[in-house]
């Protein structure tokens, strides 16, 4: 049966006690973890976000009627305790903050009775993942996900006082919308005033916040929710939220500089990780040479190299044929590795083509100097060599090659390079290496759609020094856009604006919009700026992402309280659903039936 708190008030959380207050009576409230009856003393464990804390039963401090209570005690109930804190008696356990004390009960209250759990409430036991989600509400006891959602409510204190610092204002945009320029399917919401018209819910607060530059804001953050219909991966969800910023009379500079100190900020006051400033910035360009990747990570070398000089006139037709081509060879030297087993080197194999590539071709180098390669009998004994001299190679290392088009042969190393060294176990969690990847492509040719796709979004500014290049050659113009790469993870992106309607029109152009077209989408914006716009900027970061690196998960979904799973759809609520006829209805909509 429940009791009421009635005439209690909670006077601590449970690690707030301390040794500082031996002696002292304190109240605490919280949800059983354990209790070990041991006869004439009940020990139980209490449990609230903060951790837990030791209560000790005996019947005559407690009283006959609560200690009877106390053996009923079970996983999950909801109490009151009443008590003296005291020395524990069994000795100190030191993996416990409050280790060395326990509270003597003098008065208990069972404010709610608990089923017994699907699951246990602990942190180091694996659950299946269906089960934790469908009952969520238990999985965030659990105190590895508390830390993390603490942790993700720390960040956001410290970034809204940073920025606020900074003379950010925090302005909210709407979440029923239209659609916004970042690309991905829009989330559609049915509008019951105007039947057969919709909402989109916001990909970004991206057209809102560029509007509120041209209002005079002149700096504007907002931690909103953003939408995007996409087919699920590991680290995406179909909501997902944003840090997302914009500056009046800015360049790159003064974007990258302020987001620089604050990142700065929240990990040496969340982690006390000091991140050296200023951050290292490598061109778009230099990051695929390098690493294959435009999100590289520079925790370990392994770099890129590109042989194609090398072996443009071989006699092995994968390699020939494919700098022929136009493409490339290039490879990486996985160090120390010339031993690999055939087995292993086979699943590289496998792992390669998973991103395109027709084969990896390898080279050996073993401890005599001799080559053990699945190619040396097409090469000449200088080009093998030449090989070796172009990736550093020596005696016990393995040199391995992807050959084809530039953008697979990147892809693949620069995936395999990570593979690599995450079995080779280089990739320490708590190295936090960050890097700004600048200058990114303006456009991306699209084969699907058969025209340039926008890299960031359509009103991003190209570098001025390649303007010229707008009409003639669009596919070489870089663009005034930057991104904030973590690790091997992109924790946000930005640009400079296009403010200049020339510019934006030949932007549109190369897009393969009609003036029309353009206008209609974003008539509004286009509109604000024949009123006077100011030179702007802006960068958004996926917080989400931000906090699994912080808190060293390797999933978002252990840093978002509610989060969805890969088909978009929540466990415990069972979102999406049907609708009753009568909702259809009103909005005008009916279901067809479709084909499996
Ligand atoms: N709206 C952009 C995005 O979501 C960020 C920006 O350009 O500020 O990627």
């Amino acid at each position: 049966m429940a009791e009421s708190m009635q005439g209690l008030k909670r006077s601590h959380r449970c690690t707030e006690v301390s040794e500082a207050d031996l002696g002292k009576t304190v109240t605490v409230m919280g949800w059983i973890q354990k209790r070990r009856n041991l006869g004439k003393l009940i020990f139980v464990d209490l449990r609230d976000r903060s951790g837990l804390l030791q209560v000790v039963f005996d019947e005559e401090s407690v009283g006959t009627q609560d200690f009877e209570k106390a053996g009923r005690l079970r996983s999950e109930f909801v109490v009151a305790v009443v008590g003296t804190v005291g020395k524990r008696d069994g000795g100190v356990n030191e993996s416990l903050k409050t280790g060395s004390i326990e509270i003597k009960a003098t008065q208990l209250r069972i404010l709610s009775e608990a089923d017994t759990p699907p699951f246990p409430i602990d942190s180091d036991r694996s659950v299946k993942d269906e089960l934790r989600l469908k009952y969520r509400y238990l999985d965030l006891r659990r105190p590895v996900i508390q830390k993390n959602l603490m942790m993700r409510s720390r960040v956001a204190t410290l970034i809204r006082a940073f920025l606020a610092e900074e003379g950010f204002l925090e302005i909210e945009t709407p979440v029923l919308t239209k659609s916004t320029p970042e690309g991905a399917r829009d989330y559609l919401v049915p509008s019951r005033v105007h039947p057969g018209s919709f909402y989109a819910l916001p990909q970004s607060p991206q057209l809102f916040k560029q509007l509120l530059m041209c209002s005079g804001y002149d700096r504007y953050f907002q931690i909103a929710k953003c939408f995007r219909d996409e087919d699920l991966r590991a680290d995406r969800q179909p909501e997902f939220t944003q840090v997302d910023m914009e500056l009046s009379f800015v360049d790159v500079d003064d974007v990258i500089d302020v987001n620089e100190r604050l990142l700065a900020r929240v990990f040496r006051e969340v982690l006390g990780v000091e991140v050296p400033l200023p951050i290292p910035r490598m061109t778009y360009r230099e990051a695929m040479e390098r690493y294959g990747s435009d999100k590289p990570d520079i925790r370990f070398g392994m770099e890129l190299r590109n042989v194609s000089e090398v072996v443009r006139d071989c006699d092995f037709v994968v390699f020939r044929g494919a700098v022929e081509q136009g493409g490339s060879v290039r490879g990486i030297n996985a160090s120390g590795q010339g031993a690999m087993p055939r087995k292993k080197i086979d699943a590289l194999v496998e792992f390669a083509k998973g991103y395109g590539a027709k084969g990896l071709a390898y080279a050996a180098i073993q401890e005599d100097g001799s080559v053990k390669s699945s190619f040396a009998k097409f090469l000449k004994p200088e080009e093998m060599d030449g090989l070796i001299t172009a990736l550093d190679g020596r005696p016990g290392d393995l040199l391995l090659f992807a050959a084809g088009p530039d953008k697979m042969v990147f892809d693949v190393l620069g995936a395999l390079r990570v593979e690599l060294a995450g079995q080779l176990g280089l990739l320490k969690k708590e190295d936090y290496r960050f890097l700004w990847v600048t200058e990114f492509p303006l456009l991306e040719w699209s084969e699907e759609q058969n025209r340039y796709t926008a890299m960031h979004h359509p009103f991003t500014m190209p570098m001025e020094e390649d303007l010229q290049y707008l009409d003639t050659d669009p596919g070489r113009v870089r663009a005034k856009a930057y991104d904030i790469v973590l690790n091997g993870t992109e924790l946000g992106g930005g640009s400079v604006r296009i403010f200049q309607n020339d510019i934006q029109e030949k932007m549109f152009a190369c897009l393969g919009f009609t003036k029309e077209e353009a206008y209609e989408r974003f008539s509004f914006l286009l509109d604000a700026f024949r009123y006077g716009v100011p030179p702007h900027a802006g960068l958004a970061y996926g917080l989400d992402r931000l906090i699994m690196l912080m808190a060293g998960e390797d999933s978002i979904r252990d840093v978002i309280a509610f989060p969805k799973v890969k088909d978009a759809s929540c466990l415990m609520t069972e979102a999406p659903g049907a609708v009753d006829e009568k909702q259809l209805e009103e909005l005008g909509i009916s279901i067809v039936e479709q084909d499996k």
